[in-house]
């Protein structure tokens, strides 16, 4: 997936072209920017944001900025001397209004124009707003960005009622936070249990129990009817008849692709910006990479699009390439870790694949559980407990995934077999 670093320049990194134009500044449009200069283009780079700051990370927003352990200013990617020093125009005001590929330029909110050479859609995922009545009230919040999170810890003083809509990985650990921080919590889920799209209900069974233990109060197959209160929220009115008083609301159903842009311009979207596996689009000019992407994936026979860290990372690492003509395919095995409490829950490949689960334990309080096909294919893995006790089987596992190894259950289970003995398997 990645070839060594060119020896000679691709003809493409020319300063004579038009420039590079990345729409996004997240943690993919900022790492693909760097990308670019580390693979030799000379021209001008413009990273275009509409967030008004720089590109920050946002995994510590429902953690350690939650917790007060990390502030805003630690969160950003890059200092202001990166982007000098690296000639990248990053303009964190450049809202895009619309792409017109005929002339190959962006048109900006303002009305300004910029054209380019290769066009990077890297505009992300926006949360799923609830659609009931009292949405709007104040202390209704929803966690995507740093002002978010600041709103956030404001509402979680000790004490404060807080009720989570969504038990999926934001909702559990701003859970786990919240109640770390002395307020009450209740977490109403309308599925049946939580973390449906991401793995098996043993996996989640396993984490909610322990939310449990710490005290939360986890609803499932329980829907949020209305938002109560005058201009400030005060409950919530559930679909079994029962009312929640609560102080503060933070709603954690989801993210939608941001994939407006590129649906206007006539690019294809199919969930997500639809990309071929070199993360191209259906114009070979316009590239698409990290949560706004749907790809096909080798490994799992199918379209996937992904939300984490790891893929916006490796993402940019390709697509930079990409825009340089290397025509690398993606391959890279999924990987996301969240934090909830002292768990560490590390997940290679896609576990909501399997049919069958295998529990391997770990320690006294951790497991991995792997997932298999109907074929017996590895196709995820998924650790909780402690780092130290998970992270080197995962990251076995994560090899097994990437060769489709065929490993017989019992040895998965069997704690004294050495995983990496495994990496020898049958592979389909
Ligand atoms: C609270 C939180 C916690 C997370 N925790 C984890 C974790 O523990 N582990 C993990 O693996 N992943 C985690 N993630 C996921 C990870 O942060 C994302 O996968 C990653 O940020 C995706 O980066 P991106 O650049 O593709 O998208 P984004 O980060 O969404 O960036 C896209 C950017 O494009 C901008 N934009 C959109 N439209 C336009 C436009 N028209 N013009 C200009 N700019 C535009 C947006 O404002 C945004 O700044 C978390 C995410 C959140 C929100």
């Amino acid at each position: 997936m990645s070839p060594a670093t060119p020896t000679s320049k691709p003809a493409s990194v020319s300063s004579a072209h038009a420039p590079m134009v990345i729409i996004g500044a997240g943690q993919t449009g900022a790492r693909t920017a760097h990308a670019l200069r580390e693979n030799g283009w000379e021209g001008e780079i413009a990273l275009l944001g509409d967030e008004g700051i720089a590109p920050y990370d946002r995994p510590p927003l429902s953690k350690s900025v939650l917790l007060g352990q990390k502030t805003a200013g630690e969160c950003a990617l890059y200092d202001d001397a990166f982007y000098r020093d690296n000639r990248i125009d990053l303009r964190p005001h450049a809202r895009v209004a619309a792409i017109d590929r005929a002339a190959r330029r962006v048109t900006l909110g303002n009305g300004d124009t910029l054209p380019f050479h290769r066009l990077l859609i890297a505009t992300g995922a926006e949360p799923r707003r609830l659609s009931v009545r009292g949405a709007n009230l104040r202390g209704v919040h929803y966690l995507r960005t740093l002002p978010d999170a600041l709103a956030i810890v404001d509402a979680l003083a000790p004490g404060q009622r807080i009720a989570i809509v969504g038990a999926g990985f934001i909702g559990l650990e701003i859970a786990a936070t919240a109640i770390t921080r002395g307020c009450e919590v209740v977490v109403v889920e309308a599925a049946a249990r939580a973390l449906m799209r991401a793995v098996p209900e043993i996996v989640a069974g396993y984490l909610i129990e322990r939310h449990r233990a710490m005290g939360v109060d986890v609803r499932f197959a329980t829907q949020v009817d209305a938002v109560l209160g005058e201009s400030r929220v005060t409950g919530l009115k559930l679909s079994d008849g029962a009312t929640l008083d609560c102080d503060a609301v933070v709603v954690g159903i989801g993210v939608t692709p941001r994939t407006a842009l590129a649906e206007a311009a006539g690019i294809d979207v199919a969930d997500g910006v639809a990309v071929d596996d070199t993360l191209r689009t259906n114009d070979p000019n316009i590239f698409a990479a990290g949560d706004v992407c749907s790809f096909p994936h080798r490994l799992f026979r199918r379209r996937i699009r992904l939300e984490c860290w790891r893929n916006a990372e490796d993402h940019a690492r390709v697509v930079a390439r990409n825009m340089l003509e290397y025509g690398e395919t993606y391959s890279a095995v999924p990987w996301f870790w969240s934090d909830q409490y002292d768990m560490t829950i590390q997940i290679a490949g896609m576990p909501a694949f399997g049919t069958t689960s295998v529990v391997r334990e770990t320690g006294t309080s951790s497991r991995v559980f792997f997932a298999l096909d109907n074929d017996g294919v590895l196709v995820g893995a998924s650790g909780v407990g402690v780092t130290g006790e998970i992270a080197r089987d995962v990251r076995v596992a994560q090899e097994l995934i990437a060769r489709r190894a065929i490993v017989p259950p019992a040895l998965l289970s069997d704690r004294s077999t050495k995983l990496k003995s495994l990496l020898t398997a049958e592979a389909v």
